[in-house]
């Protein structure tokens, strides 16, 4: 077959871009295929309508997307995008205990998802032989007569009266999010589906950005806690760009925060965290609350396919969307990333095989923890397994030992940031700690 050197990344989001970023090392072009307007500023887009509410770039993000761009955290301080330390300068609840305040050298960067984005973008668009593509939707894919290899793209431009186009590429990478095509054009080819695993939650955000005045929060960067069994609350108030702050209040299983000042005020009485309450009713509001709805979080199991073509992938959120509370979305794209510019210096050859089964590796982290958590919730349809309730048990107490000692909080925050595995808070010296701990009260409740 023709070589034509050249890869297809449909979507040009975080997923796509940093795709791109992976790609751009082996193949000589790179087209990214977006079908929405991109702006040229860091502002919201409606292709990436969850780019209005709050994100948190996890430790592990950070240090994944500063690996695939190095400079990026220094541009994006640059930009106004401050940065705190995660365990110093946070308040942190979990199952209500506020988690004990330490310096723990981990990093939070305040870069609201349009700048990060932003960021990435003006990066990727740089390097030599990629090519973004804006206003294009993707209709399909072209393939092989045998269909056993997918060999570029069908796309039409958005708003005009052009004809379809074909691309043709080495290797076409799906990062299209979580309405990814890919399901239904591999079952049109004659491939099955992969199986998937879903995990309804019908979590619901309302967010709204404040003006952030040196005063607010003692001059802390932030305060956030999840829900646990009882309250299917959640918030976070976190410092971004332009002096702001992004304010999400969040409700699972049905639970909507409303989305009038009187009625987040009082929603956010109900969380753990009173810095919540205290920024919606001190602050200056920027602009009107906004509601999103995320229904369930989504694997699909492509490693697990006995069929699949040559020159096709799928990743970020096609792959595997977690519920956005956990913020694990954007860490995950970079960490598969990385992956796969590893994978392609040891060549393209079975490149699918490789990167599906060790994408479910790194999957398999962020998905157990928050469907580990998730599954806390009596009213989250799913398979238990059977050290789940020991499990809850221990992560309460856990939650009451770190009130009082610091090392415990850093070690939960390395393993929801992705920088540790789970594990971790299992090995004996945490586990001691966990105990001598908890001969005492919770420092608070
Ligand atoms: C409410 C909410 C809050 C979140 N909070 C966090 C957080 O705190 N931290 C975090 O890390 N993650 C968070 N996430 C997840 C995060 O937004 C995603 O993981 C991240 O955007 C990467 O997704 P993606 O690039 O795979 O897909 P998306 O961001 O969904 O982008 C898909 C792109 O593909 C384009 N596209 C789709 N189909 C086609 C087609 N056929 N042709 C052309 N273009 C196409 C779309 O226009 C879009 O630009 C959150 C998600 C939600 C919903």
């Amino acid at each position: 077959m023709e070589s034509t050197d050249c890869a297809v990344v449909i979507g040009a989001s975080i997923g796509g871009l940093v795709a791109a970023r992976a790609l751009s090392d082996t193949y000589a072009r790179v087209v990214v295929v977006d079908r929405d307007t991109l702006p040229d500023q860091p502002v919201t887009r409606r292709g990436v309508p969850q780019g209005r509410h709050l994100h948190a770039l996890l430790a592990g993000g950070l240090q994944s997307l500063e690996r695939l761009f190095p400079g990026l955290r220094r541009d994006l301080v640059a930009s106004g995008a401050p940065m705190g330390d995660l365990q110093g300068e946070l308040y942190w609840y979990n199952d209500g205990h506020r988690l004990c305040p330490a310096t723990t050298g981990l990093t939070i960067l305040g870069a609201s998802r349009p700048l990060l984005e932003h960021a990435i973008r003006a990066r990727v668009a740089a390097l030599p032989g990629v090519e973004i593509v804006e206003r294009c939707e993707v209709l399909g894919l072209t393939t092989t007569p045998d269909r056993m290899r997918v060999t570029g793209v069908r796309m039409l431009p958005v708003g005009t009266d052009a004809t379809e186009q074909r691309v043709p590429a080495d290797l076409v990478v799906d990062a299209g999010g979580r309405g990814s095509r890919s399901p239904v054009w591999l079952e049109a080819l004659g491939y099955q589906r992969a199986p998937e695993e879903t995990v309804r939650i019908d979590v619901t955000y309302v967010t709204r950005y404040y003006r952030r005045e040196p005063g607010h929060l003692r001059g802390n960067f932030g305060a956030g806690g999840g829900a646990y069994p009882g309250v299917p609350r959640a918030g976070g108030v976190f410092a971004q760009d332009g002096d702001r702050f992004a304010l999400s209040l969040t409700g699972m299983l049905g639970e909507e925060p409303p989305t009038d000042d009187a009625g987040m005020a009082r929603y956010a009485d109900s969380l753990p965290a009173p810095q919540i309450a205290e920024i919606i009713r001190s602050a200056t509001p920027l602009d009107p609350p906004r509601k999103m709805r995320y229904p369930a979080s989504t694997r699909r199991r492509y490693e697990r396919l006995r069929r699949f073509p040559e020159g096709y992938l799928v990743m970020a959120d096609a792959l595997c969307s977690f519920n956005p509370i956990y913020g694990q979305g954007m860490t995950v794209a970079a960490m598969e990333a990385l992956l796969l510019r590893r994978l392609l210096t040891a060549g393209t050859g079975q490149l699918a095989k490789r990167f599906f089964r060790q994408a479910a590796e790194i999957i398999d982290n962020p998905w157990s923890i928050a469907v580990g958590a998730d599954l806390r919730f009596p009213g989250v349809q799913g398979r238990r397994p059977p050290l789940q309730r020991l499990t809850n048990a221990y992560i309460g107490r856990f939650h009451a030992a770190a009130t009082r000692d610091p090392a415990l909080g850093a070690a939960f925050l390395r393993v929801i940031n992705l920088i540790d595995p789970p594990t971790r808070l299992f090995v004996p010296e945490v586990v001691a700690r966990v105990l001598r701990a908890s001969r005492q009260r919770p420092a608070s409740a």
